[in-house]
């Protein structure tokens, strides 16, 4: 496994006496690696010659400082998985390698800035959508995996990619889950133990919500029980629960079995904010 630590040393190093005919997989990444990471990285090598996996926890797409101080780190342990997992070459920026200076340019992803995530995280798909601009520039993919767990941010990554003609595929890989449930995230590892046990709330709403919304129940009788189960969780304070179109994230008011459409859930346990989602009509 090489590590590389600009665009230059790939470039230069690498990147040409790879091309010929060989196709990279790219996994981008915030670091904290789990096997949901893991997952992109198992189909990346599955499905092409080389894997580069980066990781860079981006400054620009955190909205709360706390949130980006308080973001999980753990290097060597990340660096001894990926080498388990087979993966060819690791990128590991600095700020200054990503951010020679602030970008002025600004990226504006229409209605998705406006609901969930958008609405919730002002700036947040502008950090997201510059710095995977930037990794893309760098890398020179033939294929991007993303994770479904973040499923507004692959609304987001499709339209940058067919918005600034990106020559690369996307491959979107299923949310891995811990036994129980929980959506594996690398902010998981900030929850003390009863906050721990209270987040299995999110999994345990979209599940409930998908079979009574296809048992007949009514979108709001639905939307009204999720609301009290939360009011009845001490330690969650929800921030969102909505159905929506998993592609262009409009909302509806009511179920339509004939419709594709997902939940999406959004919640903080103590001061850990948590997403996921679950397809209900895929
Ligand atoms: P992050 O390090 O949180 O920026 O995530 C890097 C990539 O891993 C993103 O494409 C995420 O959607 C994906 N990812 C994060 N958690 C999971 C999970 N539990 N299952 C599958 N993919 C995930």
């Amino acid at each position: 496994m090489q590590v590389f630590h600009t665009g230059a040393e790939w470039q230069t190093n690498w990147l040409k006496s790879l091309q010929n005919g060989k196709t990279i997989g790219f996994v981008p990444t915030m670091g904290a690696l789990h096997e949901g990471h893991l997952d992109l990285v198992k189909k990346s090598k599955k499905e092409c010659d080389f894997t580069v996996v980066s990781i860079f926890v981006n400054p620009t797409q955190f909205n709360n400082p706390e949130d980006f101080a308080k973001y999980p780190t753990s290097l060597e342990p990340d660096l001894k998985k990926l080498e388990e997992e087979g993966t060819d070459f690791v990128f590991l920026p600095d700020t200054s390698t990503i951010y020679p200076e602030k970008p002025v340019l600004t990226l504006n992803f229409g209605e998705l800035e406006y609901v969930l995530e958008g609405g919730f995280r002002p700036g947040h798909f502008n950090g997201v959508g510059i710095v995977v601009s930037k990794l893309f520039h760098i890398i020179k993919p033939d294929k991007a995996f993303f994770g479904q767990k973040d499923l507004q941010q692959v609304a987001v990554i499709k339209r940058l990619v067919r918005d600034l003609s990106f020559n690369l595929d996307l491959v979107i890989v299923p949310t891995r889950r811990e036994i129980d449930g929980l959506a594996m995230s690398s902010r998981n590892l900030r929850l003390n133990p009863d906050e721990r046990s209270q987040a299995l709330i999110l999994y345990s709403s979209l599940t409930k919500a998908k079979g009574e919304l296809l048992a007949g129940k009514s979108w709001l009788d639905v939307h009204n029980q999720i609301i009290q189960d939360f009011n009845e969780t001490p330690l969650a304070k929800l921030e969102y629960f909505e159905l929506v179109h998993p592609e262009h994230f409009t909302q509806f008011e009511t179920f339509d079995p004939l419709q594709k459409s997902s939940i999406c859930v959004a919640a903080f346990l103590g001061s850990v904010r948590l997403i996921d989602n679950l397809p209900i009509i895929p």
